[in-house]
């Protein structure tokens, strides 16, 4: 008898490059571990580099890279955000927390992006920004999105949290709005467990970008001999991570390609493998437009109803293979409906939201995993012969 398989978690953090080492040289350094050290500087040059962006400010989390950028806008009651209702907390809870109201507007049924021709019925007086999310790293319409924003003197933030490395007409997501955030989570391509990244591509929010990260104080300008006092100039937040985090992340950026290269390398793999079944009409895989280049951040596909979804994940399940879904829309939701601005219903992301499933994608899904992983997905829509089950629904680890 073969011994059972080993589960297959949904999601692995991988420790790629020097991350370690990076960290050893930050804590035996002699410039100390708090934040803008040599670590954070670095990853903050490998953005404005790679994106084309001119500051890149690194934060403790994509959260509050956002929340950055809800204190920029200087939101007084009343003033309203568009952006998508399928799309994660944060997007709409930075700008709730100071003083935003989310307006929102439903998706694109092919890449589950914000429906940019929805957007201008959505504008009112109100409206201050339009936050866009790159949902699985494809990119919005951002031709048409900037042109709408620049004809109403809307800012454009993208939650380009999914989305680092993508491209749109070949220029690097995160290098359209007025500012941009990428997420270095653990589930993101690029990781320090937590942490994030404010991208500005318009000069005139960088000093004040500086201060609201570092505590409504002037320290940046102080150290870099601008001033010559550090005092409590503004409001702000502790946004600025130490450089324990950076160091991990900048181990993690200079292998960005070969990441990029192995999660392209996987989800090819899942979409050739699934493509008989979408001709079988079982399920709908990705749609990638022409202009759009992915990163790979996620393997998804819509099945046919709900109710095939839910028996498709404990089948998952009982084969070894953690697949998940995501996202309870933001207008269902018990906080977004007692905002309660959203009269019309979302027709699109209700019902894809509940067709949606997510299969594992992380580096170092070996090749024996991924056939495991298409294996058990076809078995369930054509009956073929089971694999052998694993010994319970428990996580073991993935020798
Ligand atoms: C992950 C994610 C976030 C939050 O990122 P954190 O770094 O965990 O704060 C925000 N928006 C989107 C679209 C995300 O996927």
């Amino acid at each position: 008898m073969t011994s059972p398989a080993a589960f297959i978690p949904f999601n692995k953090p991988a420790v790629v490059g020097r991350e370690l080492e990076y960290v050893q040289e930050a804590i035996t350094g002699k410039a100390g571990i708090a934040g803008n050290g040599y670590f954070v500087r670095q990853c903050e040059q490998w953005f404005t580099e790679r994106i084309g962006s001119h500051a890149a400010l690194l934060t403790g989390s994509c959260t509050h890279a956002l929340e950055i950028a809800a204190l920029l806008l200087d939101l007084q009651p009343g003033d309203e955000i568009i952006m998508p209702s399928y799309t994660f907390v944060t997007t709409a809870n930075a700008f709730v927390l100071h003083g935003g109201t989310p307006v929102f507007v439903d998706i694109h049924a092919d890449t589950m992006n914000i429906d940019e021709r929805l957007i201008e019925d959505a504008i009112t007086e109100r409206t201050r920004a339009i936050v866009v999310m790159h949902y699985g790293g494809v990119s919005c319409r951002m031709g048409r999105i900037m042109e709408l924003a620049e004809k109403h003197h809307l800012v454009v933030i993208e939650d380009a949290a999914q989305a680092m490395l993508s491209r749109f007409r070949d220029r690097p997501l995160g290098s359209f709005g007025q500012m941009a955030t990428f997420s270095f989570h653990e589930t993101k391509n690029y990781t320090s467990g937590e942490g994030g990244v404010l991208l500005l591509n318009d000069p005139a929010y960088q000093s004040r970008a500086e201060i609201l990260r570092e505590k409504g104080t002037n320290r940046n300008q102080f150290f870099r001999g601008e001033v010559d006092k550090y005092t409590w100039v503004d409001i702000g937040g502790s946004y600025l991570p130490s450089e324990i985090i950076a160091a991990f992340l900048y181990g993690q950026l200079e292998q960005a390609q070969s990441i990029n290269n192995e999660r392209l390398s996987i989800w090819n793999t899942y979409n050739e493998a699934l493509a008989p079944l979408q001709a079988r009409g079982d399920l709908r895989q990705p749609i990638i437009p022409e202009n759009c280049e992915h990163n790979a951040h996620m393997y998804y596909f819509l099945t046919e109803t709900p109710e095939a979804r839910t028996e498709l994940l404990s089948f998952l399940k009982a084969q070894g293979v953690s697949a998940v879904f995501h996202y309870v829309p933001l207008h269902t939701s018990p906080m977004g409906k007692s905002l309660g601005n959203n009269a019309g219903a979302l027709p699109v992301t209700e019902d894809l939201s509940e067709r949606i499933v997510r299969l594992p994608l992380y580096c170092g899904l070996s090749q024996g995993e991924q056939e495991r992983v298409c294996r058990a997905v076809t078995e369930f829509y054509t009956g073929a012969k089971q694999i052998t089950p694993v010994s319970s629904g428990k996580m073991v680890s993935n020798a």
